[in-house]
């Protein structure tokens, strides 16, 4: 009976169904994530050499288009070189047209340097999108997720997935977070990268040790993906130019040029460098100035409206032991509604939170209240055991986020969601707003429109192509390249590693101009700053194949050290402008006019403003090394309160001189002493004798110790490395006004990309 029962028909139809599914749920299980290239023999072999066509011939292309031949007259001038520019540049370029692209400062040097670095759909615009049953916001978490996928094949070496936790603090989030991070999972569909997934408690802190966990209860972890902003905008630029486009960074348009029609027929450009201008033409021009766009608007029709809202985003970098090598964190919904994350990036961490309104400057700096709101956020995620000092800030700046407002909408509407393409009465096509992870959407309907408005449809050789256009560097790349790399040329492998992920294929070429240490091991890689796999080849390569001009160019946007470590840069410009002086043949005074340049911008990075180089460049190595070892010991206790140092420690010794006076005062070496008396004590010793009462106050807050009685020898040491970090960045009482308003402001777009 029971065999017959189980044999039946019916039980045989269900346990076939269920047999499929199974299969057919394992097989989509077993090939769901991330698609990586197949490794290949060829990935062992560098790629053919490729020398991309000079500045000069670049420039030549750009004053030629205006000799009124139709030959020459480009297609496309594209105005902008950051992430929407460049990917602009790519997809027009890969249909055969013949086009330009202008940058006043840098490739990246505007926001496309300065974002989080997240290649997203965005969990909280999903969230919204559910919350608000908003099919629009849906509509465009869906098409980042689709962009997400072809950014990581286009350039597999400069983008990665990366896990992201959201920690869990009540019981009822639980199903709410995790309903939330499934959907993420199924609209990505197969395009997914993995699949989010609950932990416990244990598993979270074990996994996040620096989290606090007090009130935790659990966490879910999600996959988004990471790149390298500038590098990445880099690769575009170039993968442009090996497609065809002139490329010329620093040339600014300083004028729109208009026929008797009032038709835009190209721009009047500046070589930055020399101060030479000349015209450009071209059938159309295309506005991709980001933040910057209204200038562009008001160079075209001088009455026209702004259409940009610039908000700004701060970001800080911390030290490595801030987050998990390999996980980030990140809290969509903080008590009072805003945002906080903590994600590795290149070796370091990165944190950040709210955008705020602000003005459009060309060098946006991340004030010190704002370095310190995102501290205090910080804060309150980590265990306590885990002091977040200001001096552990390495870096800090601020990216300039442009909401655009649609011109020929009604006044009623609100800022645009996404991007916005808006053709002027002139014909100039602006492109603006939109976000890194959509740039190659955004390019392909800028060039569908540009197609149409310019008239070009007779000079297209095909159709977009661009999901399939792999970058510079992808092609002979795969992620074991770097062991190629050590095996050919001896490098370690920390440097063999961040040459493959931020060159790609290229960094055989890197290799090839790179020089001997002398030394037993490694054999080639002479690091530029000895805690970072920044070696100077970089330099030499980034002037020969990525145009660049200026110290800053390479510390901020061909190498990030500037983004990593302030003070880490700061110490190896003057390698930096010594090696740009051979390539570029620059003079003594140009390698001061440089360096002097350089230090003021590492100063809008959080380089402490009393940083001067110490003595000229050529004479930096060698003898200051040793010179400055042997000050520093003698030096002691009476350099404590030097701002040289962008992250204020104890200097040897000292922190046994401090506690030798404690005792003395005290005496007793387990004794405690009150507030006056450790006021007094501070004021007696050479190194403390400024210290403002006020800077006193604001640190026994700070420690947690303003509540206490009497202080112990070790608390008394900690009060002594708060001050120093004080006196690298003062506390005004403006600051302390601006972090009590900050705390009250509402805001409704917050994340920095997030
Ligand atoms: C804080 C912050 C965090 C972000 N995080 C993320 C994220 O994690 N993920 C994500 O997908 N997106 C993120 N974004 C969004 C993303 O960074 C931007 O959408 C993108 O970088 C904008 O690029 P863009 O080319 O339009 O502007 P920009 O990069 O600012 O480029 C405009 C360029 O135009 C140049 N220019 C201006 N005037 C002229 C002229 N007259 N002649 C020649 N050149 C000129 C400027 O010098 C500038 O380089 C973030 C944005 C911000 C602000």
């Amino acid at each position: 009976m029971l065999r017959r029962s189980l044999l039946s028909r019916k039980a045989l139809a269900y346990a076939s169904a269920g047999t499929i599914v199974v299969t057919g749920g394992g097989y989509y299980f077993l090939n769901s994530g991330p698609a990586y290239p197949a490794s290949t023999r060829e990935s062992r072999k560098p790629p053919p050499p490729w020398l991309p066509p000079t500045r000069e011939q670049n420039l030549n292309v750009l004053k030629a288009s205006g000799s009124g031949d139709e030959d020459t007259k480009l297609d496309i001038l594209i105005v902008g070189g950051g992430a929407t520019g460049a990917g602009v540049a790519v997809d027009a370029a890969s249909r055969g047209l013949k086009v330009a692209l202008v940058e006043r400062d840098d490739f990246s040097s505007g926001t496309s340097s300065k974002s989080t670095k997240l290649v997203h759909g965005g969990v909280r615009y999903l969230q919204k999108a559910v919350m608000e049953l908003d099919y629009e916001q849906y509509k465009l978490v869906r098409e980042a997720l689709h962009e997400r996928r072809i950014f990581l094949q286009t350039a597999p070496y400069l983008s990665h997935m990366l896990p992201i936790m959201l920690p869990i603090y009540k019981y009822w989030q639980i199903p709410y977070y995790w309903a939330g991070c499934k959907m993420y999972d199924v609209l990505a569909g197969k395009e997914n990268m993995e699949s989010s997934y609950l932990m416990s408690k244990g598993k979270a802190l074990e996994t996040f040790p620096m989290l606090k966990s007090e009130g935790l209860v659990g966490a879910l972890v999600y996959y988004d993906g990471q790149h390298n902003d500038a590098r990445m905008n880099i690769a575009l630029v170039m993968t442009a130019v090996k497609l065809g486009a002139t490329v010329a960074n620093k040339v600014e348009v300083m004028q729109l040029l208009k026929d008797p029609d009032g038709k835009i027929e190209g721009a009047r450009v500046r070589d930055n460098l020399t101060g030479d201008e000349w015209e450009v033409k071209a059938r159309g021009v295309i506005n991709a100035t980001g933040p910057f766009s209204d200038s562009l608007l008001t160079m075209d029709n001088p009455s026209h409206k702004p259409i940009v809202q610039p908000s700004s985003g701060v970001h800080i970098t911390l030290p490595n032991y801030y987050s998990p090598r390999t996980m980030g964190l990140l809290d969509p919904a903080t008590s009072d509604g805003r945002v906080i994350f903590f994600l590795p990036w290149e070796g370091n961490t990165i944190a950040g939170t709210t955008d705020s309104p602000a003005p459009v400057e060309n060098e946006p700096r991340a004030a010190e209240d704002e370095i310190r709101w995102v501290l205090e956020e910080v804060r309150r995620y980590l265990s306590p055991d885990i002091k977040v000092r200001r001096g552990d800030v390495l870096s800090a700046w601020s990216g300039l986020r442009p909401l655009v407002r649609n011109p020929s909408a009604s006044n009623t509407e609100g800022l645009v969601r996404n991007h916005m393409i808006y053709v002027s009465p002139s014909g100039l096509l602006t492109i603006a707003g939109g976000k890194w992870t959509t740039y190659r959407a955004m390019a392909q309907e800028t060039v569908d429109e540009a197609v149409k408005v310019f008239g070009l449809e007779s000079r297209t050789t095909n159709e977009c192509v661009t999901e399939q256009v792999r970058l510079v560097g992808s092609d002979a790349w795969n992620r074991n390249m770097f062991i190629g790399l050590i095996q050919r040329y001896g490098v370690d492998t920390e440097v063999a590693k961040h040459l493959s992920d931020n060159y790609g294929d290229r960094a055989w070429t890197v290799l090839s101009l790179a020089q001997p240490t002398g030394e037993a091991w490694p054999l080639y890689g002479i690091r530029l700053a000895p805690q970072y796999p920044y070696i100077e080849a970089e330099v030499r390569y980034a002037v020969r194949h990525e145009y660049a001009l200026t110290a800053t160019d390479v510390v901020a946007r061909r190498l990030r050290l500037s983004f990593l470590n302030a003070q880490a840069a700061f110490e190896a410009l003057p390698r930096v402008v010594d090696i740009m002086a051979e390539e570029l043949n620059w003079s003594t005074a140009h390698k001061q006019e440089e360096l002097a340049r350089t230090t003021r911008f590492l100063q809008s990075m959080g380089l402490p403003p009393g940083a001067t180089l110490p003595v000229p460049a050529p004479l930096y190595r060698g003898w200051w090394e040793w010179a400055r070892t042997k000050i520093d010991s003698i030096a002691g206790a009476k350099k404590a309160l030097s701002t040289s140092n962008g992250r204020a420690q104890f200097a040897p010794g000292e922190v046994d001189s401090l506690r030798e006076a404690f005792v003395e005062r005290s005496r007793d070496p387990t004794g405690r002493l009150g507030k006056a008396a450790i006021h007094e004590l501070l004021l007696a010793l050479p190194a403390y004798a400024n210290v403002r009462t006020k800077d006193f106050e604001y640190v026994l807050e700070e420690t947690g110790l303003g509540g206490k009685k009497d202080i112990d020898v070790d608390e008394f040491v900690e009060i002594c490395a708060e001050l120093k970090e004080v006196s690298a960045a003062p506390v005004t009482r403006a600051i302390i006004k601006n972090l009590n308003l900050r705390r009250a402001i509402p805001v409704e777009k917050s994340g920095g990309g997030v």
